[in-house]
């Protein structure tokens, strides 16, 4: 899978460009506040269909300006694919593939494949699980785009239930009314199909993980992670199912006191593991770095496996935060992707061989090549 071209036009600092791309290392380099990860997140956008930056469409769009475009051509195999994303601040973006408008996310997703690594990913083993839980779901949308109408549908009755149960308590209410069993029924039908695609993942994700996580200690120590909040002993679809049922019903009367559900997969979470102690608590920085670049060179690897092809690897200002063991391993192992690399500090990447180098100024991408060191 690749990406050749993109065209950006008043999208956030760009005015309107259109940038090549190699289809082995990209590196777009610059000072700071240029438009480097602007582009990565242009990029990004057209794999998973919004800003991985947490940015609303809107702010997307040039100040002063009321649209935008982003427009890429891909390829994936043999098929070549433009994708179009039109955001305008009145109205709901459209999105085109080869110049038709599709409805629907979900057929959108899939068609361009990015692993993304950024320095806020470095807090992924300490942060709070919901971080984790949604670089699970990302993963999974990818690879699996049905996935995502089934998170959207769990949300939604997620949503409903808590409605009601904020009903419940202002009325002051026991919820015995039978409205809630409708709704524990269809959560916990989704909750259990959810809960099985993240176990599947996670032990798929676990099983690459493990591998690169050796090489880079050499051995010394395992990593091991597991997907955890329904217990592993509920195997099946209706025993999740039932154990998530019996579940919603023991916690209603402290449901209905928080106004929110206490249980299902918007509560659980991934246990990250070295050397059976949880990294959440133990792990140094190095080791939670070697953690988070394992899993996500193992995102790289299960796309691999489930399409046929690797994803595109961005990787936006976080060579700098490797120590060069660590990026030497990165730039072996993505030897023969197409990859993205950004960063001020131009000589960190003299190493990198054949590399095509884009030098960002000001919303501007100029193909240059890197000036050596102290130059
Ligand atoms: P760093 O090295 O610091 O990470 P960068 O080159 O990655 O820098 P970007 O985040 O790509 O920087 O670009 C930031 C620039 O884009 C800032 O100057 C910011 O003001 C500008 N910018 C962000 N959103 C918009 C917008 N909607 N309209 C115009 N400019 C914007
Ligand atoms: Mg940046």
């Amino acid at each position: 899978m690749i990406i050749t071209d993109i065209t950006l036009e008043n999208f956030r600092n760009v005015e309107n460009q259109t940038v090549s791309f190699s289809d082995g290392v990209n590196i777009l380099y610059g000072s700071n506040a240029q438009g480097k990860t602007n582009l990565v997140e242009a990029v990004y956008y057209l794999a998973c269909g919004k800003s991985f930056r947490g940015a609303k469409d809107r702010e997307l769009t040039t100040f002063s300006k009321n649209s935008s475009r982003i427009n890429a051509n891909t390829s994936s195999g043999e098929r070549q694919y433009n994708l179009e994303i039109r955001l305008d601040t009145s109205k709901p973006k459209e999105i085109y593939i080869n110049r038709v408008k599709i409805q629907k996310m979900r057929e959108f997703m899939g068609i361009f494949r990015a692993v993304l690594f950024t320095p806020e990913h470095l807090s992924l083993i300490k942060g709070s699980p919901s971080e984790r839980r949604s670089f699970a779901d990302s993963a999974i949308c990818q690879i699996k785009p049905a996935y995502i109408s089934l998170l959207f549908e769990y949300y939604k009755v997620l949503e409903q239930r808590n409605a009601l149960l904020k009903r419940y308590r202002a009325e002051g209410s026991d919820g015995n009314d039978g409205l809630l069993e409708y709704w524990n029924i269809k959560l916990a039908s989704d909750a259990a199909q959810i809960v099985k695609e993240r176990r599947e993942y996670i032990k798929n994700l676990n099983t690459h993980a493990k591998e690169f996580y050796s090489a880079f200690c050499s051995g010394k120590e395992a990593l091991d992670i597991k997907y955890s909040g329904t217990p592993e002993e509920y195997t099946s679809q209706s025993e999740i199912q039932d154990f998530i049922i019996k579940k919603l019903e023991e916690n209603l009367v402290s449901d209905i006191k928080n106004g929110a559900t206490s249980c299902g997969p918007h509560r659980d979470d991934l246990n990250v593991e070295i050397d059976t102690k949880p990294a959440r608590l133990y792990a140094s920085q190095g080791q939670q770095r070697s953690s988070i670049l394992s899993m996500k060179l193992a995102e790289g690897e299960i796309s691999h496996n489930v399409t046929g092809e690797y994803p595109v690897f961005l990787f936006d200002d976080i060579l700098s935060e490797l120590d060069l063991d660590r990026q030497n391993y990165i730039l072996r192992e993505i030897h023969s992707k197409q990859v993205f690399i950004t960063g001020c500090i131009d000589y960190l990447f003299s190493s990198v061989k054949n590399a095509s180098k884009i030098y960002v100024e000001k919303g501007v991408y100029h193909n240059r090549d890197i000036p050596s060191c102290g130059q």
